[in-house]
C-alpha cells in the first residue's frame, strides 16, 4: 500500500496526475470516500495525465458515466445516486471495451469486486487535509 498526505486540493489533482503514468488501456481505478473526500478531485487528474482536458470533470447530479477523450480515453462514473441492485444495468464491464481507463466513485456501492483494480481511499483529516491510500496493481 501506499500512502500519501495532501494539504490542497491542487495536490490532490497532482496525486491523480502522477498515477495516471501508471495506467494504461483496461485499467480500472476504484475511488472510496465520502462526500467532499477529494475523489472527483483526484479524477481530474487522472484525465490531466490521461492527456484530456481537466476542466471538464465534475460530478454532474444526473451523469453517471462521463467520457473524456485524451491519449487514452477516461470513463468516470459516479455510483452515488445508484443502488447496488442497479448497478449491473449500468454495463460498467463492458465500459470502454478495454480500451480506456475506467475510474469508479462511490465504488462501494459495486455488487462485486474488480480483480485487478487499483483502489484508492481518501480520507479528510481535517481543514484541507487528505490521506490518499493507493493498493493494487504492484502500487
Ligand atoms: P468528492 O468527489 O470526494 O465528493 P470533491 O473532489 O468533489 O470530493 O471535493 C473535494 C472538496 O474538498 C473540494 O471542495 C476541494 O476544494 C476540497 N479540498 C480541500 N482540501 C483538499 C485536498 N487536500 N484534496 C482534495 N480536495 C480538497
Ligand atoms: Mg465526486
Amino acid at each position: 500500500m501506499h500512502t500519501l498526505v495532501t494539504h490542497s486540493e491542487a495536490e490532490t489533482v497532482d496525486a491523480g496526475r502522477q498515477l495516471a503514468a501508471r495506467l494504461g488501456r483496461g485499467s480500472v481505478v476504484l475511488l472510496f470516500g465520502d462526500l467532499g473526500a477529494g475523489k472527483t478531485a483526484l479524477v481530474r487528474g487522472l484525465a490531466q495525465g490521461l492527456g484530456a482536458d481537466p476542466e471538464q470533470v465534475s460530478s454532474p447530479t444526473f451523469t453517471l458515466i462521463q467520457e473524456y477523450s485524451g491519449r487514452i480515453r477516461l470513463y468516470h462514473v459516479d455510483l452515488y445516486r445508484v443502488a447496488p441492485a442497479e448497478v449491473d444495468d449500468l454495463g460498467l464491464d463492458e465500459l470502454g471495451d478495454g480500451q480506456g481507463v475506467v475510474a469508479i466513485e462511490w465504488a462501494d456501492r459495486l455488487p462485486r469486486a474488480v480483480g485487478g483494480a487499483v483502489e484508492i481511499r481518501i480520507e479528510d483529516l481535517g481543514d484541507d487535509t487528505r490521506r490518499i491510500a493507493i493498493t493494487g496493481w504492484g502500487i
